[in-house]
């Protein structure tokens, strides 16, 4: 089954993660009205033997009540006219990667994606949010780059959540960022992983750059500009954390496509619920 980009959103957070609202239930009613037909759960996955960044996503003993529920939405019949699946969005941490293969292998999710939120802030003392960084030191730039490259590589993540996120905190388009974008863009194309225009970035207070002008912590232009040069597969979600964002990408992100002549990708189902990038 093929789905086109407005019919889709891949990128769905809920109350379960402590900093959204909405049951699964609302985001699936919210879905329907909007006219979507494929909606996909992936909430912030917690992790088995450590409290990382615990609060700010589910609980780990919460997690089959996630699991549950999206199941249970799944199996009721007024929802036969949108697919619903089960998936989570997995920061990227190499030494738990068998627990997210578990995920897949034993736990039967649909899909994960995969993300960079957080790297030690030395101004501040302690990890913080990337979006949060009002200047991202060049070690930490190519610090990110290796985590997210890595993650792309590990094979387990179906599509790459907001890669420029990393351009809320790193604020020029110099050589340094231009070379990390190409490091990200090049290795998401030979991996065959498309990135995500996050509309949830557009939705957040702009920034002020170097050189003095504004612009959205992300997405960044010139990295999506970037992105249609070098090739790479690109995906737009809304990356809701209410349900009435469910489809705010149609609002703020195809806009920004269509500025930038830039072509988003659909997504093809198999009978097994895989995604494949079409
Ligand atoms: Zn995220
Ligand atoms: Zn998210």
């Amino acid at each position: 089954m093929l789905y086109t980009p407005d019919k889709v959103n891949l990128h769905t957070h809920s109350f379960y993660c402590k900093h959204g609202t909405g049951t699964i239930a609302e985001y699936v009613e919210q879905a329907k009205a909007e006219g979507l037909t494929l909606l996909g759960f992936s909430e912030h996955c917690p992790l088995p033997d450590r409290e990382y960044q615990k609060g700010n996503r589910i609980d780990y003993p919460d997690l089959p009540l996630y699991e549950a529920d999206i199941r249970a939405e799944q199996l009721k019949a007024e929802n036969k006219d949108i697919k619903i699946l089960i998936g989570a969005e997995c920061d990227w941490l190499p030494e738990e990667k068998s627990f997210y293969e578990e995920l897949i292998q034993k736990r039967n999710y649909d899909y994960l994606c995969c993300s960079v939120h957080h790297m030690y802030d030395p101004v501040k003392g302690k990890e913080d949010f990337l979006g949060r960084f009002t200047t991202l030191p060049l070690d930490h730039l190519r610090e990110y780059v290796k985590l997210y490259t890595d993650a792309l590589r590990s094979g387990l993540f179906t599509f790459g959540c907001h890669p420029d996120i990393f351009l809320a905190g790193y604020r020029r388009w110099d050589s340094d960022a231009i070379s990390a974008s190409t490091d990200i863009l090049q290795c998401a194309k030979d991996c065959g992983i498309p990135l995500e225009i996050n509309d949830n970035g557009l939705r957040k207070r702009p920034i002020t750059v170097e050189d003095g002008s504004t612009r959205q912590p992300y997405p960044v232009k010139e990295f999506w500009l970037l992105a249609k040069e070098i090739g790479t597969k690109i995906v737009t979600n809304s990356d809701a954390h209410r349900p009435i964002d469910v489809a705010a990408h149609k609002r703020n992100a195809f806009p920004f496509a269509e500025q930038n002549d830039i072509t988003l990708s659909g997504w093809e189902l198999d009978t097994e619920s895989k995604l494949h990038i079409h």
